[in-house]
């Protein structure tokens, strides 16, 4: 129950005081039509704002379901207009580049409801007032009155107990105000509808009260309400009183989410995350803690961060330290008094050459001591996770039966020596090809903190689309794009695409020759073809075979010697694929680069 006690409202302070309200009182009933009709400034929009939580009362009380306003804070607004508030306004107030679908789901992104709930609430708000058909269109593809239908939509789809329309009508010609008067009327059947009108007819037609004001003041109510509750009807009686004390976000997070929101939708997601990974997660989370009570959030957007951007600390300096190293001696002036009229030799090149050479070691032996036991890093790590440097030597078979590696760098060097390049330099060709994107295929996935066999921070942004998720060393998922795509060059590492087809491509590539491979563009296998597939994983040791000679040779080096170890259990572990995941829709970072997703199990297996 909403009553409003001798409200007043002022704007402006000093000498320019205007009194928008002076002194209204006014008692709603749970259910009813209320117009509220008066000349322009005379304090309608004021007291529509006022009774929805928009503005601040000078004096007076506004009492909500019997507790007094007086002592709100920001946060009891803000849940009190996003959970009994629905607003509707004449200019509508849609975004136009967005779909009628998406602006009435933006209510509800705040509530807490998944994607798919949203989407469903969203549309059955729409067909509510008669746009069921209409879900894909812009704004700006529609007419006024479809439009305040839309908003009306938008209104409604929060479940609000309260709705506040602000001369809904009043750019609509009068058989559209018709419609949307009818919808009005259809909603304050269990809901207080309160409407800002300039139309007396209407008013008179469709509302059950109506509320004349003039300078501030009411002057005239048609079915005055003095704040006791009347008898409930039988049926209202039985039903059960919602539940309307959840907590909403603070409105400043409310704007930072829904822009957040917007942006890490599908394609700006991979940026936003690569941004947030290169401005650091202290700055995010620096720029996000100017607002207190976000704690949460935070959190969210440095797991997300971090799942995809782990600090990770290497054994051995890698190239990119290197070169910083490097880059930042070519930078340094060196400090020393050069005499005026000499140019002096500064020396770069052993720097350089020593920088490459030399390897920065951690001592990772009593880094992980300290980790193990400090209480600091335990209690800030989210997750702290060894990787050891076991190589996934896996292969698979491709449609014509030839066995091919897994590995991307490996598969590179067999592809370039059978297009003739010598040895030496396919490897190397090969690594500069792999370096140069994250062609990672087999991918690890982080463990969960207690001893789970995979993180929730990756179980929670995929959805699985088919089978499961692992459960064993010898099981892994197959990850694919929001779209079900696999790029081609995974393809071929997983044997999916013929080698031959790989080596012809490469060829053609490197000789300009032109291809057309729009014929490839729908290729495509089912979900059948792709589940219980089988990979096999050589162990390191066993692709070395003893001779009689006291030598030993590389199996896979040969072709036989190559099926030789896919065949013989002993010597290579099926990886089957028992699952095919995808980025879920609300997911704001997708953690797997890889196409092949297995869990530390299997690693913990190679080791042993
Ligand atoms: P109505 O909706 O009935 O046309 P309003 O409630 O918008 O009237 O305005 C009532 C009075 O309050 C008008 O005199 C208007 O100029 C004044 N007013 C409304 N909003 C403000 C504001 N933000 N600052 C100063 N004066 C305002
Ligand atoms: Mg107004």
């Amino acid at each position: 129950m909403l009553e409003l006690k001798n409200i007043v409202k002022r704007y402006g302070t000093g000498g320019d005081v205007v009194t928008a309200l002076d002194g209204v009182s006014l008692a709603f009933r749970e259910n009813e039509f209320v117009s509220i009709l008066g000349p322009s400034g005379c304090g309608k929009t004021t007291l529509l704002n006022i009774i929805g939580g928009l503005d601040q009362y000078t004096d007076g009380d506004l009492v909500i379901n019997g507790r007094s306003t007086k002592n709100y804070t920001d946060r009891d607004f803000d849940t009190y207009r996003n959970h009994s508030i629905g607003f509707v306004f004449q200019s509508y107030n849609l975004i136009p580049h967005q779909s009628v679908l998406s602006n009435v789901e933006l209510a509800l992104t705040l509530s807490g409801v998944s994607r798919a709930e949203r989407r469903r609430r969203a549309a059955d708000a729409l067909r509510r007032v008669g746009l069921g058909d209409q879900l894909k269109k812009k704004p700006n593809q529609m007419s006024g009155g479809q439009m305040q239908r839309v908003a009306i939509a938008r209104a409604l789809v929060n479940d609000p107990d309260i709705l506040l329309a602000d001369e809904p009508t009043g750019a609509l010609d009068s058989e559209t105000s018709v419609q949307i008067m009818d919808i009005l009327r259809e909603i304050s059947k269990d809901k207080l509808v309160i409407m800002v009108t300039h139309n007396p007819e209407l008013a008179a037609e469709y509302s059950t009260r109506i509320i004349k004001v003039l300078d501030g003041r009411v002057t005239d109510d048609s079915a005055p309400f003095n704040g006791e509750v009347e008898p409930l009807s039988k049926e209202k009686a039985d039903a059960p009183k919602k539940h309307r004390e959840k907590k909403t976000s603070m409105s400043f997070f409310t704007a930072l989410a829904l822009s957040f929101n917007n942006l890490m939708t599908k394609k700006a997601r991979t940026f936003m995350t690569s941004f947030a990974g290169s401005i650091g997660i202290i700055g995010i989370a620096l720029i996000l803690s100017v607002s207190t009570g976000v704690n949460v959030y935070i959190n969210q957007v440095q797991e997300d961060t971090l799942s995809s951007y782990p600090l990770t600390i290497t054994a051995e300096s890698d190239m990119v330290s290197m070169l910083a190293n490097f880059m930042g001696r070519q930078a340094e002036e060196i400090e020393r008094e050069n005499e005026d009229g000499y140019v002096y030799s500064r020396n770069v090149m052993y720097d350089m050459m020593s920088s490459m050479s030399t390897k920065e070691t951690n001592n990772l032996k009593d880094f992980k001591k300290f980790l193990d036991t400090s209480e600091e890093v335990a209690k800030y790590a989210s997750l702290v996770k060894y990787g050891y440097a076991s190589s996934m030597s896996v292969y698979a078979k491709d449609p014509s039966g030839k066995i091919i590696s897994g590995d991307m760098n490996e598969l590179m060097t067999d592809v370039y020596s059978d297009m003739g390049v010598e040895s030496g330099a396919a490897s190397s060709y090969s690594s500069a090809f792999t370096s140069m994107s994250s062609f990672t295929v087999w991918q690890e996935m982080l463990p969960g903190e207690n001893g789970e066999l995979i993180s929730s921070a990756i179980t929670d942004q995929y959805e699985v689309i088919r089978g499961d998720w692992p459960k064993s060393y010898d099981e892994a998922v197959l990850v694919v794009s929001a779209n079900n795509e696999l790029s081609d060059y995974v393809l071929y590492s997983l044997g999916l695409k013929p080698y031959e087809e790989m080596v012809d491509i490469m060829k053609a590539a490197m000789v300009g020759e032109e291809l057309d491979l729009n014929e490839e563009e729908y290729e495509r296998w089912s979900f059948e073809d792709m589940m219980g597939r089988e990979y096999r994983l050589v162990h390191a040791a066993d692709k070395f075979q003893h001779q009689a000679d006291g030598t030993y040779v590389d199996l896979t080096a040969t072709e036989t010697g190559m099926s030789y170890l896919f065949t013989n259990d002993e010597l290579s572990t099926p990886v089957k694929i028992v699952g095919i995941i995808r980025p879920a829709e609300d997911a704001s970072a997708a953690t797997l680069t890889g196409a092949i997703a297995y869990t530390s199990a299997l690693t913990d297996h190679i080791i042993d």
